[in-house]
């Protein structure tokens, strides 16, 4: 039983489950080679060695990757199948090498692969990524790519500077207790959020917002086609009127009250503008008009 093992008894069982679980993927590795070079996925109707481990076997498609590409380095270093076996070599490292020959088309010769092979034994990853990059003259990409997707996220791609990167990976240290996780778009999502409130969020005084709140008692938000107003009195917010980054002040004529709901829409509404400056000026005027109705 797993749950009666002590912690010390716990501790050597993953790690020498964790060796036979490498030296099982040296002997994977070394079978999908040999089935590379006799092309056993021709007897089985697929049109290459992905598709038979992803199909026939089971993998999932970048498992499947991962074992041939690590199968075609064995195939070139023998020596590879025993820095698998003790893990001194990973994966994802052989899928580093292989990516960096690709880039490369190849131009590198048998000498240059097994000794890179070798200078990436026992490092970690980002290490052996430097190791390559350097050994192999890669080159560096600093083109922003942008993917908007289906579901309204964005994929980003980016280069940082090295001094960029450590001022953000410092930051990420300070930060690590509020945010609880290592994730780069939490990160620069919580240090966004400490900016804007930094820059847009209420200086009134405690005693100026108690007065607004007695003025207006409720959500203020007034539906521009039917002037009803939303009258909410729940999770009451202090809004700035004329907002601040235009220059609105926190007299309490600039104040209104308003609900989290349309606070947040009031948000939204002053982000879009202040994303797209062509349309500012056009939107400014309907802007400054909804201003006078206050
Ligand atoms: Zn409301």
């Amino acid at each position: 039983m797993i749950s009666k093992l002590n912690n010390r008894e716990l501790d050597q069982k993953i790690k020498s489950l964790a060796r036979a679980e490498n030296k099982l993927l040296a002997i994977v590795i070394e079978h999908i080679k040999e089935a590379d070079r006799r092309k056993l996925y021709l007897d089985f109707n697929y049109a290459n060695l992905y598709d038979y481990l992803v199909k026939e076997c089971g993998y999932p498609g970048g498992s499947a990757q991962r074992r041939i590409d690590a199968a075609r380095l064995l195939a070139i270093e023998p020596k590879l199948k025993a820095k698998i076996e003790s893990g001194e070599i990973n994966l994802s490292q052989t899928t580093l090498l292989q990516k960096a020959f690709r880039e490369k088309d190849q131009r590198v010769t048998l000498e240059a692969k097994r000794s890179l092979i070798a200078k990436i034994c026992d490092k970690t990853v980002n290490e052996s990524q430097v190791i390559i990059a350097k050994e192999l003259d890669l080159k560096i990409k600093t083109t922003t790519k942008e993917t908007y997707q289906k579901d309204g996220s964005v994929r980003l791609e980016f280069t940082f500077t090295k001094e960029q990167y450590e001022s953000l990976q410092k930051a990420k240290d300070l930060a690590s207790n509020a945010t609880q996780t290592n994730d780069l778009p939490t990160l620069i999502k919580y240090l966004s959020d400490r900016f804007i409130k930094q820059k847009e969020g209420s200086t009134a005084t405690v005693a100026v917002k108690k007065q607004v709140l007695q003025r207006d008692q409720c959500c203020q938000h007034k539906d521009p086609h039917t002037q009803r107003l939303c009258g909410s009195r729940w999770n009451l917010h202090i809004d700035h009127i004329k907002p601040k980054w235009a220059g609105g002040t926190d007299d309490i004529e600039n104040l209104r009250v308003l609900c989290q709901k349309h606070n947040l829409e009031r948000y939204r509404e002053q982000a879009q503008i202040r994303r797209i400056p062509n349309l500012m000026k056009s939107k400014w005027k309907n802007t400054q008009q909804c201003w006078q109705k206050f």
